[in-house]
């Protein structure tokens, strides 16, 4: 990759909230900034780049439109990175692929709806090769600047395989459970360091699932804590909708 690597970030379906919080680096802006030559960002600039080594992406594909878009930025970037729970695994979007889309159409746009064409929520990897992923709703600061100068450096960035409850132990936190909250840490990606848990919050899942994950096993805790499966699956739903119906297939 040369010195200043071309960098350009786009926006899909999403909040834009992963893109804000990359305006929020203060501190680091300016260093990063310094380290790249920015090409394309609709969101702080005006005009479109030929080529890029690094594209950025945030939002999930909703849309027959961001198929295709998604494609060129596929075909002009050298490297491709997921920003956030939306491109990564579909997040809060996934949750349109729980009911007819039909349905989802008509109450969004009511009688208008033939004039928005709306396709089930996709992660990106689901269209196009995803080389490097940083999850989170919003994205993880400290996970984007990982990947990022790992990126800069011309070294490999190395994602996460660990649960939450991994990095939760590790950091001897009280375990939420025995305070009658339901935690989806267990079956949760972990690279936050635990950050909610270790404000004494329950984790919501927003990194995606880990690997493989033991729904089953997790079924039992929640039983043994005389909590409800019910609650626990409806809100692994959040951010997890699109990676669910994979799993249970
Ligand atoms: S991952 Fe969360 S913050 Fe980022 S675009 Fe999606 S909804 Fe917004
Ligand atoms: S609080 Fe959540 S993440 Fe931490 S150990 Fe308990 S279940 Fe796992």
């Amino acid at each position: 990759m040369a010195n200043k690597p071309r960098v350009a970030i786009f926006d899909f379906t999403g909040c834009e909230g992963c893109e804000l919080n990359q305006l929020n680096f203060e501190d680091q802006l300016l260093d990063i900034l310094a380290h790249v030559d920015i090409v394309e960002w609709r969101e702080a600039m005006d005009g479109q780049a030929d080529e890029y080594d690094i594209a950025f992406v945030e939002g999930s594909l909703s849309t027959p439109d961001c198929i295709e878009r998604i494609h060129k930025v596929r075909r002009k970037a050298k490297v491709l990175v997921a920003l956030g729970a939306c491109a990564v695994q579909g997040g809060v979007n996934g949750m349109k692929n729980t009911r007819p889309i039909e349905e989802v159409r008509e109450e969004v746009y009511g009688e208008d709806k033939y004039l928005f064409p709306t396709l089930p929520a996709l992660p990106l990897s689901a269209v196009v090769k995803v080389d490097y992923n940083v999850r989170g709703c919003p994205m993880t600061q400290i996970e984007f600047l990982k990947v990022f100068t790992s990126l800069v450096m011309g070294k490999e960035p190395v994602e996460a395989t660990q649960s939450v409850c991994v990095e939760c132990k590790l950091k001897e936190n009280e375990c939420v459970y025995e305070k009658g909250m339901i935690c989806l840490g267990p079956v949760t990606r972990g690279g936050c360091d635990a950050h909610c848990t270790s404000f004494g919050q329950y984790c919501t899942g927003c990194r995606g699932l880990v690997p493989e994950p033991n729904l089953k096993g997790m079924e039992e805790i929640l039983i043994s804590h005389g909590l409800s499966v019910d609650e626990a699956w409806k809100r692994l739903q959040l951010y997890n909708a699109v990676e669910l119906e994979k799993v249970r297939t």
